[in-house]
C-alpha cells in the first residue's frame, strides 16, 4: 500500500512484529513525507465491525470501564481540559470523538462547556450515558451532523484509515475558526517502552511534524505539547489549501529518532527505571477507587457542583 499520506510507495520496514502478540505485524518509515504507518491498512467497514464489539475487550478486557478505568480516565480528563483552560477554550459546543466512558464529555460539561460525545463501542457509550446522563451516541464521525466549536480526538486518528479524512471531516462540522484538539502516541517519545511501540489497533504513528501535514490542509497548529503522548491544538482555516509535506530534514530526524529508540533509552532517559514504583502508587489510588460509584469517582476531580453533594476524597 502506498503512504497515506503522500502516496509515495518506498516504504522502509521499521518494525515487522505487533509488541503486544508477537504475531507479524509490518510497519514502515515514508522515505519522502516520514509517516509510518501499518503495511496494510483495513478498510472502513472491518474497522467499523471491530470498534463496535471488539476492541475494548482484546484491550481492556471488558465490555464496559471498571473503576480503575474510570479513576485513570478521570484524570486524564482534568488534564486535557486543563490544557484546552490555557489556550482561553472554556466553553462552546464540544464534541468529543471516541469518547469511550464518558468521563471527559462528563467532565467538560461540568467544567461550562455543551458537552456531546461520540463512541463506537456499544457497552461503553451506553454505560456514559446510563452513569452520567451524558449526550453520547453509538457510532463514529460519519454518523455526526450539527455545528461544534471545539472537537476532540484523544487516542483516535491512528486508529482511524484516513487521518485526512477524519480532519475533513472535522473542519466540516466546526464553526468558523473552531478548534480541535488531537492527542495520539508520540513516536519521538523516550519514554515508551520498546515493548509497547507497535500494534494491530495503531495504523499511523505520528511525529509533530506529520501529525501537523495530516492536517495542514484544513488547521493551522496553535499549541504542541509533548510527553508520552503528543498533543496539538488546531485552529481552522478560513479555506482550505494545499496539503503541505514534511521536507527530507524532517524525515532524516524521524529516522534518526528510529534508531535511538531502545532499552537503553527508555530505561535510563525515558525514566523506565522509575516506572515500577510510579505504577505501583497509581495502583494503590485506583483500588481506593473501587469503592465509589462511577460519578463519585470523577466528581473527586472537580468537586465544584452540584452544591452540597459529599465529594469523596481519593
Ligand atoms: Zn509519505
Amino acid at each position: 500500500m502506498p503512504c497515506q499520506l503522500c502516496s509515495n510507495d518506498s516504504l522502509e520496514l521499521v518494525s515487522s512484529k505487533d509488541a503486544k502478540s508477537s504475531e507479524p505485524l509490518n510497519v514502515s518509515l515514508c522515505s519522502t513525507c516520514g509517516l509510518i504507518q501499518q503495511n496494510f491498512i483495513p478498510d472502513e467497514e472491518t474497522l467499523n465491525r471491530y470498534y463496535h464489539h471488539e476492541y475494548r475487550q482484546d484491550y481492556k478486557g471488558t465490555y464496559r470501564p471498571k473503576s480503575k478505568h474510570v479513576y485513570r480516565a478521570g484524570k486524564t480528563a482534568l488534564q486535557r481540559l486543563n490544557f484546552l483552560k490555557s489556550a482561553g477554550i472554556k466553553a462552546g459546543r464540544l464534541l468529543d470523538v471516541g469518547a469511550g466512558g464518558g468521563e471527559f464529555t462528563y467532565l467538560a460539561g461540568k467544567t461550562g462547556f455543551a458537552a456531546s460525545g461520540v463512541e463506537p463501542n456499544k457497552g461503553y457509550s451506553d454505560y456514559a450515558r446510563k452513569e452520567y446522563h451524558c449526550d453520547i451516541k453509538t457510532g463514529n464521525l460519519n454518523n455526526i451532523t450539527g455545528q461544534y466549536d471545539v472537537i476532540t480526538l484523544f487516542h483516535v486518528l491512528e486508529h482511524l484509515p484516513s487521518p485526512q479524512q477524519a480532519f475533513n471531516q472535522a473542519y466540516q462540522l466546526l464553526s468558523k475558526e473552531g478548534y480541535l484538539l488531537i492527542e495520539v502516541p508520540w513516536i519521538e517519545a523516550r519514554d515508551a517502552s520498546p515493548h509497547n511501540i507497535y500494534f494491530k489497533a495503531h495504523l499511523y504513528y505520528f511525529s509533530i511534524d506529520t501529525l501537523m501535514a495530516a492536517a495542514s490542509q484544513h488547521f493551522d497548529a496553535i499549541m504542541i505539547d509533548t510527553g508520552s503522548n503528543l498533543k496539538i491544538l488546531f485552529r481552522a482555516k478560513q479555506i482550505p489549501v494545499k496539503i503541505r509535506l514534511p521536507d527530507t530534514t524532517s524525515v532524516a530526524k524521524i529516522r534518526t529518532r528510529l534508531h535511538q529508540k531502545g532499552w537503553l533509552e527508555y530505561l535510563f532517559q525515558g525514566q523506565g527505571l522509575l516506572k515500577p514504583i510510579k505504577k505501583l502508587v497509581e495502583r494503590m489510588r485506583e483500588r481506593k477507587a473501587g469503592v465509589y460509584r462511577p460519578r463519585e469517582i470523577l466528581d473527586q476531580f472537580l468537586p465544584i457542583s452540584p452544591p452540597g453533594r459529599p465529594v469523596p476524597v481519593l
